[in-house]
C-alpha cells in the first residue's frame, strides 16, 4: 500500500492517544494530529473502569496509570448523593467504587482525570512509535481507493501539508466534523440540558470531614448536578445540570448565565455554606445529550470515542467506551495492514462496537433521568443494568465471532462469566511459569487457544490452524502451562476438561468447543479463518 503513514488519527485527546498506544503495541506507527497545544487542561473523565485499565495493563502502562491516579485522588472513594456537601446525605450508590468487583478483573477501577492520564498516554504513544503533532488541525479528509488524503494545517501559521494515510481514525470529539462530512446520522436523545462545569478553588476540608467521596451528586432544593474535588480538598469542579427558582420553576438552560456571581452562588449552595470563600477559575458550557452514530465507518475512515457516541457523565462510561473503541479497532487494523487478516475484518468494528456504544449511551441516559431529571420521562427508559455488566459484560456479535448467535444474550454479569463467544475472556488468578498472573495476561497480542486439562490434542489443532493461516497462535492447557489454584478456570470458560476457547488479541472469546471435537483441526482452522475474515484453507 502506498502511503505516508499507515494510520492517521484526528484528535489527540483521551481516545486518540489511547488508540495510538494500542496501535503502537501491535507495531503500527500512527500520526496523531491535535488542534490543542498539549494534553487536557480540564479534568473531565475521571472514572477509568476495569476494562479500560485492563487494556492499559496489556500494553504495559497499568502501573504508570495507577501512579498518575494516586497523585490525583485517594482511590476507592464512594459515590453518594447529598442535598449539599455539608448537608443531608441522601443515598450511597457505591461505598467504595471497587467494592464487589474485586474478583472481576486483575485491574481496579481508578480515579484519574484526563489532566493526569493524557500525559501518560502521550509518553507511551511516543515510546511505541506514534508521532503526535500538537497545534495541528486536519482541515480536509478525502477518500481514495488505496488511501485517505488528509490536509493538515499548523495552527500557528505556516504551510498546509498533505498526508496520505492507509486509514483514518476520527477521534475528533462530540462535534466531529469528519462524522458530519461523512453524513453519518446521529440517533438517540438530543440535548436535554445546557449544563455548565464550574472550576473553582475553595477549602472544603471541613465540609468533607473524614469521608472519601469520589463523586458527589447534589440534589438540592434549588440545584442539581455533581462535584469532584482535588486530593488536597482545596479545589474542584461543580457540574450544574438544572436549577429551580423560588417558585419551583425548573431550568435546564444553565449556560445562559455563567457570570462569576451566579457561579459563586451555585458553588456555595451546593457546598451548603453561604459564606465560604470561593474563587472561580473557569466555567465551561456543554450540552448534555445521549447520542450515538448510526455507522462507525465510511470506507477507510473510522469514527471512535465521543465522535461515535456522546453520553451524560452519569455512570462515567463516556471516555471508557471510547478507549474500548480504540482497543477493538487497533488489532484489526494491525492484522489487516500486514495481510494476516482480510480487509472484511474491518467491517466488524462497526458490527461490534456500534451496538455496544448505543447500549452504553442508553445506560448513561437512564442513570441521568433516574438520578438527575425524572421529568424527562421514565416510560421508555432502558432498564438499568449493573455497572460491571455495562463496563465489561457487553457482547460482540459479528462475522468474526462465528458462534456468538447461539443464544441471544447481549450482556452478562462479569461476576459470573460464561466464556461464551463474543464475551470478554474471564479473569481468574493463575500461575504461569511460576509467576502469579491473571488469565487476562495470556491474551493481548496474538490469538490464543486455552484448552481444558484433558485437552492436549487442542495444542496440535492450534498449531495446525496457525500454520494453515500463517498466524501464530499461543496455546495454553489448564494444569500444564497454566496452573489454576482456584480450580475454576475450566468452568468459567465453559470448556470442561476436554474443550477449548479461541481468544482474540483483544481478549474476547472468538469461538469455543465445550467438548472434544471429532474434527478438531478443521473446526479450529474454520474458526480462526472466520475470526480473521479469511477464506478457510483446507487442512490435512
Ligand atoms: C464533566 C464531565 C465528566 C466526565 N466524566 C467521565 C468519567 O468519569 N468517565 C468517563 O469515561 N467519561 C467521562 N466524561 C466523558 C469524557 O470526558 C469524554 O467521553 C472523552 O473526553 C472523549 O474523548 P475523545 O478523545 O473521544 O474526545 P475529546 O476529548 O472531545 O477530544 C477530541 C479532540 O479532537 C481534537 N480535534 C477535533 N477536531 C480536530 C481536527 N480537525 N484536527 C485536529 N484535532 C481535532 C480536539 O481538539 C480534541 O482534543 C466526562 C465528561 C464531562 C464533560
Amino acid at each position: 500500500m502506498d502511503h505516508d503513514v499507515p494510520v492517521l488519527i484526528v484528535g489527540g485527546s483521551l481516545v486518540g492517544l489511547s488508540t495510538a498506544v494500542f496501535l503502537g503495541h501491535h507495531g503500527v506507527p500512527s500520526l496523531v494530529v491535535e488542534r490543542h497545544r498539549g494534553t487536557a487542561i480540564h479534568p473531565r473523565a475521571a472514572l477509568v473502569n476495569q476494562r479500560a485499565v485492563e487494556a492499559y495493563r496489556v500494553v504495559g502502562i497499568e502501573e504508570e496509570v495507577e501512579a498518575a491516579a494516586a497523585r490525583e485522588f485517594v482511590q476507592n472513594g464512594a459515590i453518594v448523593s447529598v442535598e449539599s456537601l455539608g448537608g443531608t446525605e441522601l443515598d450511597w450508590y457505591f461505598r467504595n467504587i471497587n467494592e464487589g468487583v474485586e474478583d472481576v478483573s486483575p485491574s481496579a477501577r481508578l480515579f484519574v482525570t484526563q489532566i493526569g492520564l493524557e500525559p501518560v498516554l502521550l509518553e507511551a504513544a511516543n515510546r511505541l512509535g506514534a508521532r503526535i503533532e500538537h497545534a495541528s488541525e486536519a482541515v480536509s479528509v478525502e477518500q481514495g481507493d488505496e488511501s485517505v488524503t488528509v490536509v493538515v494545517r499548523p495552527r500557528d501559521g505556516g504551510p498546509e501539508r498533505t498526508v496520505r494515510a492507509g486509514y483514518v481514525i476520527a477521534a475528533d470529539g462530540a462535534r466531529s466534523a469528519i462524522r458530519e462530512r461523512l453524513g453519518i446520522p446521529i440517533l438517540g436523545h438530543g440535548s436535554f440540558s445546557d449544563s455548565i462545569t464550574i472550576y473553582f478553588r475553595a477549602d472544603v476540608r471541613r465540609l468533607m470531614g473524614d469521608r472519601n467521596l469520589s463523586v458527589i451528586y447534589v440534589f438540592g432544593p434549588r440545584l442539581q448536578g455533581f462535584f469532584r474535588f482535588s486530593i488536597d480538598l482545596q479545589a474542584g469542579f461543580l457540574v450544574v445540570n438544572s436549577t429551580s427558582d423560588e417558585t419551583g420553576t425548573r431550568s435546564v438552560r444553565i449556560g445562559e448565565d455563567m457570570s462569576p456571581e451566579t457561579c459563586i452562588r451555585y458553588v456555595r449552595e451546593a457546598l451548603g455554606d453561604p459564606e465560604i470563600p470561593v474563587e472561580i477559575e473557569d466555567v465551561q458550557r456543554w450540552s448534555a445529550s445521549a447520542e450515538y452514530a448510526e455507522r462507525l465507518r465510511e470506507g477507510r475512515v473510522f469514527i471512535a470515542g465521543d465522535a461515535a457516541h456522546v453520553m451524560p457523565p452519569t455512570g462515567g462510561f463516556g471516555g471508557n467506551s471510547g478507549i474500548e473503541d480504540g482497543y477493538n479497532l487497533a488489532w484489526k487494523l494491525a492484522y489487516v495492514l500486514d495481510g494476516r487478516a482480510g480487509e472484511e475484518l474491518l467491517a466488524t468494528y462497526e458490527a461490534e462496537r456500534q451496538p455496544v456504544g448505543a447500549f452504553t449511551t442508553e445506560q448513561a441516559y437512564s442513570r441521568y433521568v433516574l438520578r438527575l431529571d425524572p421529568t424527562l420521562g421514565t416510560d421508555d427508559l432502558m432498564p438499568l443494568v449493573d455497572e460491571a455488566a455495562v463496563e465489561i459484560g457487553y457482547r460482540y456479535r459479528s462475522s468474526a465471532v462465528p458462534t456468538a448467535s447461539e443464544d441471544d444474550a447481549t450482556w452478562e454479569d462479569p461476576r459470573s462469566p460464561s466464556g461464551r463467544p463474543g464475551f470478554r475472556a474471564p479473569h481468574l488468578p493463575v500461575t504461569v511459569g511460576g509467576v502469579e498472573r491473571s488469565t487476562i495476561d495470556l491474551f493481548g497480542r496474538r490469538f490464543a487457544v486455552l484448552a481444558g486439562s484433558a485437552g492436549e490434542s487442542w495444542r496440535d489443532a492450534a498449531q495446525a490452524a496457525g500454520s494453515a493461516l500463517g498466524v501464530p497462535v499461543d496455546t495454553y492447557r489448564v494444569g500444564d502451562d497454566v496452573i489454576d489454584p482456584s480450580g475454576r478456570v475450566e468452568a468459567a470458560y465453559g470448556i470442561g476438561r476436554d474443550g477449548a476457547v479461541l481468544v482474540r488479541p483483544d481478549g474476547f472469546v472468538a469461538w469455543r468447543a465445550t467438548a472434544p471435537h471429532p474434527a478438531q483441526r478443521t473446526e479450529l482452522v474454520g474458526a480462526l479463518a472466520a475470526a480473521l475474515a479469511r477464506p478457510t484453507p483446507s487442512v490435512a
